[in-house]
């Protein structure tokens, strides 16, 4: 029985063919700036291509110095350069796939205070200026696009993206907000648009007829002023006319204070926009942004909203996705979370890019598991997120491996986040797991506590402790008061909680509680798993009438069900330690349900009146019924200890071996690289 018919089907681009319906979006790893050459990029795209995906597209390279996205970023305006390319599309071509090159110019996104644009405006999430292009440097840059593309072809990509989305230096000339110019480039739509088309047309005039040229545009730019939808249509339709072989979708400028691809965000939520212009142009269209799995591509294809399925994190984080869906085992695929903790995080503050839940992304060539030498007995003990990964690359590396845990399900505090709103995702981490620890063999015990006695009679070869955190006893007076509950009893729904709660402890889990305690019983559509109701919740227009997409009335999200006080010790702000690329929207989430969030708090004492605070010296009273403490976990290590007393020999992995700043990427990462040692 053929699987995903539709998305296994090829698609024929006249000069060539792609063998099926999947394109892997743009992603900048950090890979393409390598000082020691690309040969880690080429392993990171042709693993990709080993699992069988058509067609890829590389992180954004400028064309010339002042597009790079900072200083030192890549940039391919060399014939050394270009050269230095041919390992990667080797690699990939070797492996039957296709790759295009994304040409990215990042206009005044650029981390320089030599960052150019269009006029002198600066964007809100950058710190410099831009110097605005005279019109021989807007000319000179359109040669650079062409030059670039060029470039790419001798170096042996079949294609380029040109990047006119996400708010880069394409976009800027597009939208009256960032481009104010009166010449030639500014001023009415047709001159606005002159840029991108120049480009195109240049690029197709360099290169022939026979190089995929993808134009990603922005169709949605969510962003005060942005384009109106008849100017993307016309835009549309130019770029088609300027020689473009397919249209890929852009959503939101990176500066849109609306979610576009966080995990919060609904599965599939932008692929009406898409559905929207496809019957405008007669070239191939792409969708993208929350497509993560083969049962959404295949209902986009079928129902005719677009003709390829971009997808780029669920690549990272399976790059057999597409190989495990063609063959019917769509359940082993490991689901992007949609977290951004590996991926965007990362980029954004400088690191290379991985994948919480595959730590091997990015690092093929560094972590590899190889079969075991001398394959052995393993005991993990704790079936957590550091438990999971080891117990999963021991057996697939082919150890014998024997899980235990305690409780009566695998994933420890997983189980907790899945159920927060807006980490639906969660279940999918289990999911795989669950059931790729049975495909490959793992002897799985639930309700099984596991002392020192039981490891000893087993006679293991290696011993793994896993036994993760319990959350931290804080020492405030009032803290055995029935009003106090730890978030574990309420996330596991043990107790019943009041109408007004005090979440003492600002980290990852108190925004987490805090949400979930306003977002309960709250009668309304969840907006992370409704589209209607995610549009909604954020101002974004369906019609797509208003400029930008945006909608012309503020939001009005519904009432919070609970009124919540969140509150921290310093006085920094609050969540300023959340996910660099999502805690704003976090932090928004919980003003649109007017959480109050307090820092500098100093706490006195819990009574039946409530929480006795003090705030900058002043005495307050929270009459509140709960207290939920959130205030950090601590390691349970009592297992590791006796083990040591008895003299037996361990690894210890996750939040067992340190609590502090743990988080399930390091989790997932320390069971990896233990597996791969033994
Ligand atoms: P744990 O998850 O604590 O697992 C340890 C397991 O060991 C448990 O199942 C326990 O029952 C078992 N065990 C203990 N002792 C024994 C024994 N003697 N015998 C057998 N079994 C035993 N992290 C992120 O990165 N991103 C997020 O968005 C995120 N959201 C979160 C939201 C919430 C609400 C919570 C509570 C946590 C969240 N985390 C998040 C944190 C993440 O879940 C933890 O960092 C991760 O679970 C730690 O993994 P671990 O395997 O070390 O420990
Ligand atoms: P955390 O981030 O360390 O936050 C603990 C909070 O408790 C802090 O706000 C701290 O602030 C407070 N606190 C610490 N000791 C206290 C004490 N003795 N008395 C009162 N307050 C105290 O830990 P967490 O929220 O439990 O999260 C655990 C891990 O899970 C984190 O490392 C996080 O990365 C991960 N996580 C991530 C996400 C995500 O979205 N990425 C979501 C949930 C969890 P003060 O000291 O200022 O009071
Ligand atoms: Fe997806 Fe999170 Fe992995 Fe990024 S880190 S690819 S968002 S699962």
């Amino acid at each position: 029985m053929a699987h995903f018919p539709l998305l296994n089907s090829p698609l024929d681009l006249g000069f060539t063919q792609l063998k099926n319906r999947v394109l892997m979006g743009s992603m900048h790893t950090g890979l393409e700036d390598g000082k020691d050459g690309l040969g880690k990029m080429a392993s990171f795209y042709a693993t990709r291509a080993r699992g069988g995906v058509g067609l890829m597209v590389t992180g954004g390279i400028a064309p010339n110095r002042a597009g790079r996205v900072y200083p030192g970023a890549c940039k391919l305006t060399t014939e050394a350069e270009a050269q230095s390319h041919e390992i990667v599309t080797q690699a990939v071509h070797r492996e039957g796939a296709k790759i295009c090159l994304q040409i990215l110019h990042a206009g005044r996104y650029a981390y320089s205070p030599l960052a150019v644009a269009p006029s002198r405006i600066k964007s809100p999430i950058s710190p410099f200026s831009p110097i605005p292009m005279p019109g021989f440097v807007v000319k000179q840059t359109i040669k650079d696009f062409i030059q670039c593309a060029v470039l790419a072809q001798k170096a042996g990509y079949d294609g380029v993206e040109v990047m006119g989305s996400e708010g880069y230096l394409i976009n800027q000339f597009i939208v009256r907000h960032t481009n104010k110019r009166t010449d030639e480039w500014g001023g009415d739509y047709e001159n606005r648009i002159r840029f991108p088309i120049e480009i195109v047309k240049g690029i197709r005039e360099a290169v022939g007829e026979e190089f995929i040229i993808i134009y990603r545009l922005s169709m949605l730019d969510l962003v005060d002023g942005g384009s109106r939808w008849d100017e993307v249509v016309q835009l549309a339709k130019e770029i088609e006319i300027a020689g473009a072989t397919l249209i890929n979708t852009g959503i939101g400028w990176h500066e849109a204070r609306i979610p576009t691809i966080a995990t919060m965000v609904p599965r599939g939520a932008f692929r009406f926009v898409t559905k929207k212009l496809k019957p405008e142009v007669s070239i191939p269209v792409i969708t993208t942004n929350r497509i993560n799995t083969p049962e959404l591509c295949e209902d986009i294809l079928a129902s005719k909203d677009a003709d390829m399925v971009s997808m780029a994190r669920p690549l990272l984080a399976d790059p057999d996705f597409l190989k495990k869906a063609f063959q019917g085992e769509s359940s082993l695929i490991n689901t992007c979370i949609a977290c951004n903790q590996a991926c965007l995080d990362h980029t954004f503050k400088g690191q290379r890019a991985t994948c919480l839940v595959n730590p091997l992304a990015c690092y093929e060539s560094e972590i590899p598991m190889t079969p075991a030498k001398n394959p052995q007995s393993v005991a993990v003990v704790g079936g957590g997120p550091a438990g999971l990964s080891c117990a999963l690359f021991a057996a697939k590396r082919g150890h014998r491996v024997s899980l235990y845990e305690a409780s009566s399900e695998l994933g420890g505090q997983f189980n907790m986040a899945k159920v927060i709103p807006g980490k639906e995702e969660f279940y999918e981490t289990l999911r795989y797991f669950t059931n790729s620890l049975k495909k490959w063999g793992v002897e799985v015990h639930t309700h099984t506590p596991v002392g020192v006695k039981e490891l000893e009679a087993g006679q293991f070869d290696q011993i793994v402790i896993a036994t993760g955190v319990y959350p931290r006893k804080v020492r405030i007076k009032g803290i055995d008061h029935p009003k106090v509950l730890s978030y574990v009893e309420v996330l596991k729904g043990e107790k019943k909680v009041g109408e007004r709660v005090a979440v003492i402890g600002a980290g990852g889990i108190g925004f987490d509680v805090s949400e979930f305690l306003t977002e309960q019983d709250h009668g309304h559509e969840n907006p992370s798993l409704h589209v209607g109701a995610f549009l909604e919740r954020w101002g974004i227009q369906e019609n797509l009438d208003a400029p930008g997409g945006l909608s012309p009335r503020a939001p009005e999200p519904p009432p919070a069900s609970r009124v919540v006080y969140l509150l921290q010790r310093k006085s920094t702000r609050i969540g300023r330690g959340l996910g660099k690329t999502t805690g704003w929207i976090h932090r928004q989430t919980l003003k649109q349900k007017k959480v109050r969030m307090m820092a500098g708090v100093e706490y006195e004492k819990i009574d039946d009146a409530g929480l006795h605070i003090k705030v900058d010296g002043e005495a307050q009273l929270l009459e509140v019924d709960h207290v939920v403490i959130c205030a950090g976990q601590e390691s349970q290590n009592e297992l590791a200890d006796a083990l040591r007393r008895e003299g037996l020999s361990f690894q210890i992995i996750g939040g067992a071996k340190e609590a502090r700043e743990l988080d399930a990427k390091r989790a997932i990462r320390d069971g990896a690289l233990v597996a791969s040692r033994f």
